[in-house]
């Protein structure tokens, strides 16, 4: 077990510092394992200069703690939770928005457990009601650092409803919409307040083939929302003209879009294409499940564009809730065994209920990637997609101490490994333990 000394506290003169220093632990630095020490500030909640303070030798830390040997990394980002524990993001429950509220908190409080210290509560595709009564819980808190408040919101994922129907996975085609008056549109559907700087919205999923949206994607990029290109039957060309036109992320690559085909290589193409003729490459979800995408389609897509790549869980409310039969919409029923849930009815599968950071376990095995190419596809590349590179999803001076302590083990199956989340920090305080 680590230990954790505290130093000052016999010495009367001392005064808390609140700098805690992590040793003999392996940091994620880039595509690299470095054995090096960490520095953090519980006052300020962020990660120090680690050589300042050594070589200006102005501070001693107030506690230090042993990792032995184990991996310290960024806090774990999903773009992509639609719910979890019961709670779903997309649903007002019948007694209102009070108990919407609780619903958001309580999905934090469990969520950081599994090691996601920040995330993007997701909505799929619904009537405009339903966004102007659930956006106001789910943009970032403004000036509240609080680590007991859990997983932090960076802003919601509104996943429709401008997407295409024949595209529609599980959204509810009698609610999609399209906007050919561009931005009216997007307000008239999830409220003119929330389209104003800063929104609640931090990404945002639609078909760039849909008439007007286009001009959408120029409005919200102009806005700091990020576009997403999703459920979408785009061709390869009309997927270019939406990135030219602003788009940064593909949302859930390969389900809900054409299948590669070598004539029209469709959504997937835009990872083949060079970047000078579509500005960048886009930044791409992938749900590393073992139901939604075969391990061979994954490997491809990281290889041809391993900086773009970002795990996503895309769990919904099931997820962290015991195995059992539960009810779902229309008098059907879910039966949710391990991560995979199927329809009472027909056996079909009805979404996810993957833990992140198993999503990184079955990546490694999968893919023969490194431990920090992993780990970068849940917090440095979800980080630089949202724009907040410098602030989640790193180790670097003056990033949030959000932090994970990771335990790698043998599955006894071959050569496969397994992380284990054995700690986790969130603004420079400790807030799980794992027994
Ligand atoms: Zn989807």
């Amino acid at each position: 077990m680590p230990s954790i000394v505290p130093i000052n506290s016999h010495d009367p003169h001392s005064h808390s510092t609140g700098v805690i220093k992590f040793t003999n632990c392996l940091l994620v630095k880039g595509n690299n394992l470095v054995k090096e020490d960490l520095w953090i500030s519980s006052l300020s909640g962020k990660i120090l200069n680690g050589q300042e303070i050594l070589y200006g030798a102005r501070t001693a830390p107030d506690s230090i703690i042993d990792l032995d040997g184990r991996i310290l990394a960024p806090g774990l980002i999903d773009v992509q939770l639609n719910g979890a524990y019961g709670f779903d993001f997309s649903v007002i429950p019948e007694d209102g928005t009070v108990s919407y509220g609780k619903g958001v908190r309580r999905v934090n409080r469990n969520l950081i457990r599994t090691g996601v210290t920040s995330y993007l509560p997701t909505l799929t595709s619904q009537r405009p009601e339903v966004y102007q009564q659930a956006l106001p819980f789910l943009g970032p808190p403004s000036s509240v650092r609080d680590p007991t408040y859990g997983s932090e919101s960076l802003g919601a994922h509104c996943e429709g409803p401008f997407i295409n129907p024949n595209k529609n996975g599980i959204h509810n085609v009698s609610v999609l919409r399209t906007a050919p008056n561009g931005l009216t549109d997007l307000a008239t559907c999830y409220g003119a307040t929330y389209l104003q700087t800063p929104s609640p919205i931090k990404l945002l999923t639609l078909a760039p083939e849909l008439p007007g949206a286009l001009s959408c994607v120029e409005s919200l990029t102009s806005l700091g929302i990020t576009v997403s290109i999703g459920h979408s039957d785009a061709s390869y060309e009309e997927a270019k003209l939406g990135i030219k036109s602003g788009a940064t992320m593909i949302t859930h690559l390969f389900n809900a879009m054409k299948p590669l085909h070598h004539r029209n290589p469709g959504i997937f193409g835009l990872l083949g294409t060079t970047s000078s003729s579509i500005r960048t490459k886009p930044y791409f979800g992938i749900i590393a499940d073992g139901i939604h995408l075969h391990p061979t389609s994954i490997k491809i897509a990281w290889n041809a564009h391993p900086e773009g790549l970002i795990l996503v869980t895309d769990a919904m409310r099931l997820a962290g809730m015991p195995d059992g039969t539960y009810d779902w919409t229309n008098g059907s029923r879910i039966i949710k065994k391990g991560a995979l849930l199927t329809l009472e009815e027909n056996g079909k599968i009805a979404g996810s209920s993957i833990k992140l950071i198993e999503c990184v376990t079955n990546f490694l095995n999968w893919t023969g990637a490194s431990v920090p190419e992993a780990l970068k596809a849940v917090t440095e590349t979800p980080a630089k997609m949202l724009g907040l590179q410098d602030v989640k999803g790193t180790l670097k001076e003056g990033a949030d101490a959000d932090l994970v302590v990771l335990n790698m083990q043998d599955t006894g199956v071959g050569q496969d490994k397994k992380l284990v989340v054995d700690q986790v920090w969130k603004f420079g305080e400790k807030v799980f333990e794992r027994e």
